[in-house]
């Protein structure tokens, strides 16, 4: 089969679009994708100081290697500054450092490692014996993703950054979308929105420039540009039956004969995420705001006094 642009084979078929594609085709593809998202949601503007969360996967590398070409067309930009946590779940996590530090090493991109240990005085398989009679109705997954969550944040604007880059891909954000939908978390929804311009002294600015390409075509992409990273998945990831995971094959189901559900998803979260901020702009204006942790003033779930972080760092501290 030729490919649909030039006179080379093709590598890929994209069902979603029809086009089939050569790897030369198919990687310039990719990188017009992140171009274009970044510049039709205003993600980027030359000043800002990037902080790139990196964790040795797929995404953050693909993500790394093209914020590089990018930022090498704007004349005086700041330098990246790649940021890695270690939760301390080993072999899994090493690996992905060692990946890490070598591509940094290589293009001269500056990089941070912090870890649960340094931060929070507890590495993950401590907290984790803290919190094993909590499982059914909280995962590592969920305690793990809040602590980095809130460490890339915080470390990110103790860096400087103004713009907190995440390397998740079509396939993590409509699965985010519809798991908010399914747990009726509006505002969630309304915070993700892609247009949102946060930047304050609590929140850094979150970009997703991946957001507008599947998983399997990022890893197509590492691949063919010979990207050296980790292609197994975090253990924990396997071993529980989170709800992202359930969600993960519903949508993969349903691709198998809708090729372009996921891209339908992220579009009808943009819609949603835009229709919800603007009601939600109203109701503050009306002096109904949005629930705030007492002790870190983060946002925090409904019916909340303290934040999951908070509770955590409570839970987990030494008396
Ligand atoms: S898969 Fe879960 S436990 Fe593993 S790094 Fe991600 S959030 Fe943490
Ligand atoms: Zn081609
Ligand atoms: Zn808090």
């Amino acid at each position: 089969m030729k490919c649909s642009y030039c006179e080379n084979n093709s590598i890929y078929h994209r069902k979603h679009s029809g086009e089939n594609l050569c790897g030369n085709c198919f990687n310039k593809s990719i990188e017009h994708q992140i171009y274009k998202t970044i510049s039709k949601f205003k993600m980027l503007k030359p000043q800002d100081k990037i902080i790139l969360g990196l964790s040795g996967g797929k995404d953050s590398m693909v993500l790394l290697c093209n914020l590089i070409t990018i930022q090498k067309k704007i004349p005086n930009s700041p330098s990246i500054i790649a940021l890695t946590i270690n939760e301390g779940i080993s072999e899994y996590r090493e690996k992905c450092i060692i990946k890490s530090k070598e591509y940094c090493k290589i293009n001269k991109v500056k990089h941070k490692i912090i870890s649960f240990k340094e931060k929070l005085g507890k590495s993950m398989y401590e907290i984790l014996e803290i919190y094993k009679n909590n499982y059914g109705k909280i995962y590592p997954c969920n305690i793990c993703a809040t602590i980095r969550r809130h460490l890339l944040n915080d470390e990110g604007k103790k860096l400087g950054g103004t713009v907190l880059v995440l390397g998740h891909n079509l396939d993590d954000v409509s699965q985010t979308f519809l798991m908010n939908f399914l747990r009726k978390d509006f505002n969630k929804i309304s915070r993700m929105n892609p247009f949102l311009e946060e930047n304050n002294k609590i929140y850094m600015k979150k970009i997703k420039p991946l957001m507008k390409i599947p998983e399997k075509e990022i890893l197509l992409y590492a691949q063919n540009k010979e990207l050296n990273f980790v292609n197994v998945p975090c253990p924990y990831k396997i071993k529980y039956p989170i709800l992202r995971k359930r969600v993960q094959s519903f949508l993969n189901n349903c691709e198998e004969y809708s090729p372009e559900i996921k891209f339908n998803l992220f579009k009808g979260f943009v819609e949603l995420s835009d229709i919800l901020w603007e009601y939600n702009k109203k109701l503050r204006g009306k002096k109904i705001n949005f629930n705030t942790c007492k002790i870190c003033n983060q946002l925090c779930g409904k019916n909340r006094e303290i934040c999951l972080f908070c509770e955590i760092k409570e839970k987990i501290a030494p008396y």
